[in-house]
């Protein structure tokens, strides 16, 4: 595989400024709303707050990969004396839990940066972000070139993963019928 430079870009939390105020939810499920900012609903964003006043825990954690299978081993984390669950810095769609998942359907979210035309000049969970929590960061590196799975692509893999490739199929081929 060749080597390419890739802009990397990067997010940097800072868990001490987040006062849980869920701005960031809120524009990004706006942002991907269809018509975009028709509607808000945060069971949509892609940016999920851990959130436990009483133990004055504040975590924002972003979409990452699709996964099949929940995990076998658990991680617990003790930062500053306070304990995390298991599985609160996992980024992770997967099926042991409903976050990062598209609350109607059931599909796999991820966060994209907030892809746009013309391109945001941040993520708008940074530019909402008021507390300063989250800052944006860029920075050039060579990579391997990779093959870039678009959000339906992830949608379809995940749900072959859930009705078995023929039941997809056959309901594409019923659907393009009617359509
Ligand atoms: S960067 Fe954009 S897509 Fe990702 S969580 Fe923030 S608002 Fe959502
Ligand atoms: S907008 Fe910033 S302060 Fe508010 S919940 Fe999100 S990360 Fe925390």
């Amino acid at each position: 595989m060749s080597k390419v430079k890739k802009k990397v870009k990067v997010i940097k939390i800072d868990i001490e400024k987040c006062n849980g105020c869920r701005a960031c939810e809120l524009i990004c499920s706006a942002f991907h709303a269809n018509p975009k900012y028709s509607s808000n609903n945060p069971a949509r964003s892609r940016i999920r707050l851990i959130r436990e006043p009483i133990r004055d825990v504040y975590l924002p954690v972003y979409a990452g990969e699709y996964a099949k299978a929940e995990c076998t081993g658990r991680d617990k984390y003790v930062i500053d004396g306070k304990e995390y669950d298991e599985c609160d810095f996992c980024r992770a769609s997967c099926p042991s839990r409903d976050v990062f998942k598209e609350p109607d359907s059931g599909l796999p979210l991820k966060c994209d940066m907030c892809e746009d035309d013309p391109p945001q000049e941040k993520p708008l969970c940074v530019q909402w972000c008021i507390n300063d929590a989250l800052t944006y960061e860029e920075r050039e590196e060579e990579v391997e070139e990779e093959v870039k799975m678009e959000d339906v692509e992830i949608g379809l893999e995940s749900m072959v993963d859930k009705y078995g490739l023929q039941k997809v199929m056959d309901t594409v081929a019923r659907m393009s019928k009617k359509g």
